[in-house]
């Protein structure tokens, strides 16, 4: 569904990331867990297509998409969620979902949305500013899926997050995935990595070092937690 070839992308002399190549496949979920600094925000944005000045390809569901720009790629499938999550503080949150324009036959209508996020529904009317870190979370998610998003890629989605809220988090993407949804998640939080994935990518210094398992994951966490420094 989402396929990387051969990415690069500098800073100055820098080297962020290097002849990275991964794929994500229809339904499935995938992280990249890396130290800080490993590439992985760069990654995403590179897939997005935030990064005019990177070298490798992309494709998404068969297509190349290396040369369109962000806007096209929305339209064309891809939700990218920051690690800021993107919310507008002034708007309500039915403004802040209603922005993006909706694939013409979106999977989510905002009945949809509000049934899965019921916690959006019971704020529609709230400034985006005002909502706690998980709802603003929801609504990042909720608002990518909205807009016809096919393939998600979501910046460390739990970071900072209650353990409740971290698993509502795991249901929706669990949930999308069910529909056929795939996501390329950033995250450090490996336990729930594993619930949630099917594979992980590890990237170290801008390069796919290794390529995990669930089973593998499980197996080594303790040496991956001190790797990554947590
Ligand atoms: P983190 O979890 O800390 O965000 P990351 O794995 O997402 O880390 P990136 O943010 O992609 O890593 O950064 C990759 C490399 O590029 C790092 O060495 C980082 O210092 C560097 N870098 C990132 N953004 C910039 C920038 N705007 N200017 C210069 N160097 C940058």
């Amino acid at each position: 569904m989402l396929e990387i070839k051969g990415l690069g992308a500098r800073y100055g002399e820098a080297t962020a990331l290097d002849e990275v190549s991964l794929h994500v496949d229809e339904g499935e979920v995938v992280t990249l867990v890396g130290r800080n600094g490993a590439g992985k925000t760069t990654l995403l944005r590179c897939a997005m297509g935030l990064r005019r000045d990177m070298t490798g390809r992309v494709a998404l569901a068969g297509r190349d998409i290396t040369a369109a720009p962000p806007h096209r790629r929305a339209r064309l499938g891809l939700g990218y969620v920051p690690d800021d999550r993107g919310i507008y503080a002034g708007l309500s949150v039915e403004e802040n979902l209603t922005l993006p324009p909706a694939a013409p036959r979106s999977a989510w209508p905002l009945t949809r949305i509000y049934e899965a996020f019921p916690v959006l529904a019971a704020r529609r009317r709230f400034p985006g500013g005002k909502l706690s870190g998980g709802e603003q979370q929801m609504l990042a998610l909720a608002r990518v899926l909205r807009a016809g998003a096919r393939v998600l890629l979501c910046d460390e989605p739990t970071e900072g997050l209650a353990p409740v809220i971290v698993q509502q988090i795991g249901e929706i993407l669990r949930g999308a995935k069910e529909h056929g949804v795939s996501v390329l998640l950033v995250e450090q939080n490996l336990r729930f990595a594993s619930t949630v994935a099917d594979r992980h990518y590890l990237l170290a210094q801008g390069r796919v070092v290794e390529s995990l398992d669930n089973t593998e994951v499980r197996r080594r966490e303790g040496e991956l937690l001190a790797y990554l420094g947590l």
